[in-house]
């Protein structure tokens, strides 16, 4: 055996275990052992739980009895962003308002990946509540990049993503409201998606923009992300917003595809060598047999502007709750006022706060016609411009971010932060699933960085993207 335990993928794994050429003590120890060396460097982990010896027996025996037919994620160790609830264990958000706040109940996608024999090897670091692009917005300080120290792993899932990249876990959970899967994958070197609007659960992920989330997978493969994401999609009726397979038109996977390129969006500010990478890319899976055609994506210059507006409106409104008097941190001041004031001030962080006095501001009486409703009607018409797009294509081709891994404080003005996402927030407004393959590296200071190329599809396509995500990968 060449790879050590916990560089290996889940299939891998998978076989490894079948195979008894691995036991599942000695890959989550691998994992554990590898976790706790790297992680004071990289602050991957918020917290490293300790093993759970049911857990680990009862996969050893399912994969012993039940061998070729128990799940692939029997007794592989996973790392679980800090805004998923784990039964028993603190879920924090990387906030210091939910600090001490532990989960009384299992997310759906927690539940699910407990049946199929998974273990959990820690929860990881995250942008506060996930918002943001680097984790340095978490309060328990930034995550690094594996590949460069002084750079950020991207966010908001940073800490996953460090986590997988590193090989400190096989792969990870992350969640993505504007593209927080999808850019630190693609800054990491690993496969990111975000999967359909409703085809995963939202219960027990702590809401941010209700209307964009979804939780899905970090993984090294696009198979290890397709069986994560088919272990945790499916309806559930603890959140109606769930759809049912096949709600949409189920599409035939053509052998070869037609690859959507909006030309217009790239003339400007994505990094000349990053668009060589992604020109590249192109140019071999045309060499491989699928075509590519324009595509014309005229709304998209405003999605951004569209997306900061609906966000903070949401943010502002899920955390309502967090006032120190129903929920989280809590100071007591000489009014009531003051406990309020004083709890919000003390519990959230500087980003935090804007996104919430921002959402407040656009969904006030004022303004509310003006900012949330003019950035709704742009949501709709972005996604009857993407509808269209997808009669003449099966996927639509970017590079998941205009530029590498940046360094640490290189983005603190918000503004540059938020343009970095210019290309992953449609995906959330369209509600369409969305996938970042690793496209090679670029050169800075020396040191070789991951980029990676976003493919977008029509609603409940996964399939697609997994098919053109593996043309891609075998280039
Ligand atoms: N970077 C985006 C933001 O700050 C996306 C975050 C996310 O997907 N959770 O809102």
């Amino acid at each position: 055996m060449t790879k050590k335990p916990n560089e290996m993928t889940i299939v891998e794994a998978a076989r490894a275990l079948r195979a008894r050429e691995l036991t599942v003590r000695e890959l989550r120890d691998a994992c554990a052992a590898a976790a706790h060396a790297k992680n004071p460097e990289l602050n991957a982990f918020l917290e490293l739980f300790p093993a759970d010896e049911r857990a680990i027996e009862a996969a050893q025996i399912r994969i012993d009895t039940e061998k070729e037919s128990a799940p692939l994620l029997c007794g592989i160790p996973l790392a679980i962003k800090d805004n998923i609830l784990i039964e028993g264990k603190t879920a924090s958000a990387a906030s210091k308002m939910l600090e001490n706040y532990k989960a009384t109940y299992d997310a759906t996608v927690v539940k699910k990946l407990k049946d199929a024999g998974a273990l959990f090897l820690g929860r990881t670091n995250m942008d506060e509540f996930a918002m943001g692009s680097s984790t340095e917005h978490s309060a328990f300080g930034a995550t690094k990049n594996p590949h460069d120290t002084l750079r950020v792993p991207g966010g908001s899932s940073g800490g996953s993503a460090a986590a997988v990249a590193a090989h400190l876990c096989i792969a990870a959970l992350g969640s993505d409201t504007g593209g927080s899967i999808r850019q630190p994958a693609a800054y990491t070197g690993l496969v990111g998606l975000k999967p359909t609007y409703g085809a995963v659960s939202r219960s027990g992920l702590i809401a941010l923009g209700s209307s964009l989330d979804q939780i899905g997978p970090l993984a090294k493969t696009v198979e290890d992300a397709r069986i994560i994401y088919e272990t945790i999609h499916g309806i559930d009726s603890l959140d109606s917003t769930t759809i049912p397979d096949g709600l949409y038109e189920v599409r035939e996977i053509p052998k070869h595809l037609r690859i959507g390129v909006p030309r217009h969006l790239l003339k400007e500010g994505v990094d000349a060598d990053v668009l060589d990478a992604f020109n590249t890319t192109l140019g071999k899976l045309i060499t491989a047999g699928h075509t590519l055609v324009d595509v014309d994506l005229p709304t998209s210059s405003h999605a951004l502007a569209a997306y900061y507006v609906i966000q903070p409106a949401e943010v502002s409104t899920n955390l309502a709750r967090l006032d120190g008097m129903r929920y989280g941190h809590a100071v007591r001041g000489n009014t009531l006022l003051d406990d309020y004031v004083d709890s919000r001030t003390e519990g959230f962080g500087e980003e935090t706060r804007r996104r919430v006095l921002l959402g407040t501001f656009v969904l006030s009486s004022g303004y509310i016609d003006a900012y949330y409703r003019k950035a709704d009607a742009a949501r709709a018409v972005l996604r009857r411009e993407y509808d269209e797009a997808f009669k003449v294509a099966d996927v639509i081709a970017f590079p998941t971010t205009p530029s590498p891994a940046f360094k640490f404080g290189e983005k603190s003005d918000p503004l540059s932060m938020y343009l970095g996402d210019i290309f992953t927030i449609t995906a959330n407004l369209t509600g369409m699933p969305a996938l970042s393959i690793p496209m090679g590296t670029v050169e800075r200071n020396g040191k070789k960085l991951p980029v990676g190329i976003h493919f977008t599809a029509p609603h409940q396509a996964e399939n697609i993207l997994f098919t053109i995500g593996q043309a891609t990968e075998g280039l």
